[in-house]
């Protein structure tokens, strides 16, 4: 589905249309339109995407058009509807993809699956805006969306940006500068696919961006060589066919710091494996568990966590498909891929080139740099102009952590004296501060539907009252 824009426009609902504005239109803005337009009837709704790119659905995990990128979570969890679990299997196997439950379909295809399930509950209070939202503005009956082109007031707002670009790499305090060489945002397969056939790269990061751009390179070209380097040189753990599939994880009880739910995951792995049940069982069986458990540690917690524990936890909950991890071997196995645990000490560019040297101590000339840090969090050194006006008015604010923006749990929006802006509401990965599990189509599918019912009845309410 793309864009009807209206350009220049500048509109506002009509004396008793209630006009959602939902900002961004990756997984997080599609799942929020369909709930809203499902639970509500009323002819007065009005449901506005204002998407960047102009095409729902993709965002940046599903934008990929590379086939060999596929879902790191397996098909019979990846359902846009909680209630409906066999929703995207169903699809998978109507639409000749796959009839495999336990299988792990391209990412693209996902973003298709998410089109069609907008289509079909598509109405005419339904439109999709192309455009980068530059600024909301609160005003007396609602907000004043601002868009490069276009002025148009909302009813309510729902913030589904996503995720940004990473963090720029530094050395020695200095963005690396832009260069043919230095390829910033990972997600630009273009600029991957145009390196030569014989190209060497360094890739920096190991987490499942890096995964995915490590596919690209060497896949296209049997020539071509990455160093893959992160601080601890870990990879995301493969998940494995799944023999044990129910394992009831002891959630602890009391109260709770992060070395003692380390220990309790720990002792709980031992268990499991004691009655031969692996840890992945375990980590997937505290999956439903794990919003109370951070909400229920502390602060200093939190952030003990954060220093102490959340690596070993991210590559054990994000795990790769079986397929992409074989892939992996095989490279390293052909020695066109090495995986190096370090930190970038310097890059010195050398025009199409340049040479990056690594702390330990390792010396690379290569074609280019890729940086595969993952997203960035922290909102306050974001250069999304959305963020950026919505921070310096101090409409909205960053979480405790930094993680994100701040929330109440039911996902309304702090503004960044912590007091909730009325009417407007947050899904998705920027939720991730408040309960930490927020990236993922198993949580943003369940947020999706509670802030559409929350959206959906006040301006129902708003609508008996006009
Ligand atoms: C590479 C990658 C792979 C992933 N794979 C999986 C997976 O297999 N399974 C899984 O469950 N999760 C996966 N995830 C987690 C992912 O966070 C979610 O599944 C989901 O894609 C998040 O969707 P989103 O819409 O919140 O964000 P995004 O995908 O980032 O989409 C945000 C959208 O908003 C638009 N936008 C942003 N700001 C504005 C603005 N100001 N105005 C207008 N438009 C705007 C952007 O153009 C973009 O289209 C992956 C994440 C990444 C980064």
């Amino acid at each position: 589905m793309t864009a009807t824009d209206t350009p220049l426009s500048t509109s506002g609902p009509t004396a008793t249309s209630q006009r959602v504005a939902v900002i961004g239109g990756g997984a997080s803005g599609v799942l929020t339109a369909i709930n809203l337009l499902v639970r509500s009837d009323d002819p007065s709704l009005e449901v506005v995407i204002h998407e960047a790119s102009g095409i729902v659905g993709r965002g940046i995990a599903y934008g990929t058009n590379d086939q060999r990128h596929l879902l790191n979570v397996r098909a019979r969890h990846m359902s846009a509807f909680p209630d409906s679990p066999s929703d995207l299997l169903d699809w998978a196997l109507r639409t000749g993809r796959s009839s495999d439950p336990q299988g792990f379909l391209p990412r693209a295809d996902f973003a298709i699956y998410l089109q069609d399930r907008l289509a079909d509950v598509a109405d005419d209070r339904l439109r999709v805006r192309a455009g980068r939202v530059q600024d909301i503005v609160a005003t007396a009956n609602g907000f004043e969306i601002v868009t490069e082109r276009s002025r148009s007031t909302a009813a309510a707002v729902v913030l589904c940006h996503g995720n940004q670009p990473p963090r720029p790499l530094r050395v020695e305090g200095q963005d690396l500068p832009d260069a043919p060489w230095h390829v910033a945002n990972p997600w630009e397969l273009s600029r991957l696919r145009a390196l030569p056939a014989d190209a060497s790269v360094v890739v920096v990061g190991t987490g499942l961006t890096a995964v995915d751009t490590v596919i690209t390179l060497l896949e296209d070209s049997a020539e071509r060589k990455v160093t893959m380097l992160s601080r601890r040189g870990r990879l995301p753990k493969p998940h494995v066919g799944q023999a044990h599939t129910a394992w009831v994880t002891k959630v602890p009880e009391g109260p709770l710091s992060a070395d003692g739910l380390a220990e309790a995951v720990a002792d709980e792995c031992r268990a499991a494996a004691e009655r031969g049940v692996g840890w992945r069982a375990v980590v997937d069986g505290l999956r439903p568990a794990t919003q109370d458990l951070w909400r229920r540690l502390p602060h200093a917690e939190r952030v003990r966590f954060l220093q102490v524990h959340a690596r070993e936890w991210e590559v054990r909950r994000h795990r790769m498909a079986p397929d992409v991890a074989l892939r992996l071997q095989r490279y390293r196995y052909e020695g066109r891929l090495a995986i190096r645990a370090g930190t970038l000490a310097d890059v010195v560019d050398r025009g199409q080139r340049c040479q990056v040297t690594t702390d330990p101590a390792g010396v690379y000339d290569v074609d280019a740099i890729v940086n595969c840090t993952g997203p960035l969090a922290d909102v306050r050194e974001s250069q999304d102009p959305l963020l950026r006006s919505l921070l310096a008015r101090g409409a909205a604010g960053p979480d405790p952590l930094a993680l994100g923006l701040d929330a109440t749990d039911d996902g309304r929006l702090r503004g960044a004296d912590g007091r909730v802006v009325d009417g407007a509401y947050v899904v998705g990965p920027p939720r991730k501060g408040t309960l930490w599990e927020s990236t993922a189509i198993p949580e943003i599918r369940a947020q999706a539907a509670q802030v559409a019912a929350a959206v959906v009845e006040r301006t129902s309410r708003r609508s008996l009252a006009n």
